[in-house]
């Protein structure tokens, strides 16, 4: 019988490439053809994904498409997220990759796939599907309460409230949703209008999709699930967490990118502590923190009865911890990992117990599904709605305090005090253990609705039906 052919085209950046590369392997283990689209310098983070699937059936294929990020005014090297230095570089970036429609349209003439599962920012992949009658399906990145909360603030086109700390509700939403405009972009500010042009091109995008694909599972978010498909009218699948994808510690490592440390003693050092006594620190991928916030994340980590490992990126000026290291590696309370950490192996270690978070959707889910307490402290992007699901629907997080949407995607402004108040009460026994227990429910949850006859894998083989019957049509 043939199969199917799926063509998936990742947007460059950690948050978005990570969880396409586990929805390609998820879709090679199920017997469907899958190539993975994508730029030369981007290439090498799909290639653990694509040595996962070596002895399956159809192993995910690799396309490259040639980016000429430098047409587009972009400095030599720039041509991903990931190297875009500033707001004006990541501007310049989004225009260059209408540049790519071209190449990809060339290959789906060539190669024929079945359906193309693309990333909200190639909006123009609904005109390539269209000119070629296959289905294609939007992957935002993101889960169902973001989605209906942006949706919702959306409509509401600027709450009625007379400061930028007055809390307004979200209305139409199941819970009660309480956001300030402060946890909003600035949607008058020049930084946020080449953004919100690349949003609302996704959004209709989306809406012009045969359905959207959602990284999430029922039993975490059932009324948003509904919410998204009632409410908002979208067909949408529910496959994660993708990230359970695999299951040995082969394949928690090198997601994206090697690790800085070397696992091994990563492992040994966690094994040293005892249950649930360690917490994880992990800005993600592009949060920048500033030397004055290190240097406040540092001081409350040495005050806190607990131990920690704190991922710092590589080019972050850290001379303000000059002695902190060295102390904390004395007593062995901290380990700090510069660079990159191995995250999904690190949280699913029994000894970590709580997670200081910017609330990126991967990392959210990638805590939920290792039943972590969170410190909720969203920057940017569609955080600051996560961390509401983390703190208020969830219940298995505290929100870090009264912090403000960032433009420049920089965490800075919050005091020592407040940060130890936070890590206390998630590594407490009283509160800290009730969310540990909600934690620890959903992480059964969410291995439940991955394996056979679970609500993730049954909606994965709805998808691949619809995909088939679409085709056969
Ligand atoms: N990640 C990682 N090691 C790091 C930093 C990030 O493995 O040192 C992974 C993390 O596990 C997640 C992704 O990168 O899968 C980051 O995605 P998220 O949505 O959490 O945040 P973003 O980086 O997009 O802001």
């Amino acid at each position: 019988m043939s199969t199917c052919h799926v063509v998936l085209v990742p947007f460059m950046a950690y948050g978005h490439m990570i969880p396409m590369a586990d929805l390609a392997v998820l879709f090679a283990s199920r017997g469907l053809q899958t190539t993975i689209i994508t730029t030369s310098s981007s290439a090498h983070r799909l290639t653990k994904s694509i040595q996962k699937t070596a002895n399956y059936s159809y192993p995910i294929s690799l396309h490259i498409v040639k980016f000429n990020a430098g047409e587009a005014g972009l400095p030599p090297g720039i041509d991903n997220p990931d190297h875009a230095m500033s707001n004006e570089h990541l501007s310049r970036l989004f225009e260059a990759i209408s540049t790519l429609q071209e190449p990809i349209e060339q290959f789906v003439e060539q190669s024929q796939p079945d359906c193309i599962v693309a990333d909200m920012f190639f909006p123009w992949t609904v005109d390539i599907a269209a000119r070629f009658n296959i289905p294609r399906i939007a992957f935002n990145g993101t889960g169902f309460f973001p989605q209906c909360v942006a949706h919702e603030v959306m409509r509401l086109n600027g709450p009625t409230v007379s400061s930028d700390s007055e809390p307004f509700v979200v209305p139409n939403l199941p819970h009660e949703i309480k956001l300030t405009r402060k946890q909003l972009p600035k949607i008058e500010s020049e930084e946020f209008k080449v953004f919100l042009k690349v949003i609302m091109q996704a959004v209709e995008a989306e809406a012009k999709s045969y359905g959207v694909i959602v990284n999430s599972f029922y039993e975490l978010e059932p009324e948003y699930a509904h919410h998204y498909r009632e409410v908002m009218k979208r067909k949408a699948w529910h496959v994660g967490p993708v990230s359970l994808c695999g299951k040995s510690i082969d394949d928690k490592l090198e997601r994206g990118k090697k690790s800085s440390i070397n696992e091994d003693a990563c492992l040994k050092w966690l094994g040293s502590k005892p249950h649930g006594s360690v917490i994880y620190v992990s800005f993600g991928s592009i949060v920048k923190v500033t030397s004055s916030q290190i240097y406040e994340i540092a001081m409350a980590l040495e005050a806190c009865d607990v131990s920690f490992v704190w991922v710092i990126k590589k080019d972050q000026e850290t001379s303000v911890l000059d002695g902190f290291e060295a102390r904390m590696q004395a007593k062995g309370k901290g380990l700090i990992i510069k660079g990159w950490a191995p995250q999904v192996l690190i949280l699913d270690h029994e000894s970590v117990g709580g997670f200081v978070t910017h609330c990126g959707w991967n990392s959210v889910l990638e805590g939920v599904s290792s039943g972590v307490a969170m410190v909720a402290w969203p920057v940017m992007a569609e955080q600051f709605y996560n961390a509401k699901l983390v703190t208020d629907v969830l219940q298995i997080g505290v929100s870090i305090g009264d912090v403000e949407w960032s433009a420049e995607s920089t965490c800075e402004g919050v005091k020592r005090d407040a940060i130890e108040r936070a890590v206390a009460k998630v590594m407490g026994v009283e509160e800290g253990g009730e969310m540990r227990k909600r934690a620890k429910e959903l992480k059964e949850k969410a291995s439940t609705a991955v394996i056979h006859g679970g609500s993730s894998h049954s909606d994965l083989t709805t998808f691949i039906q619809n995909i088939k019957g679409f085709k056969s049509k």
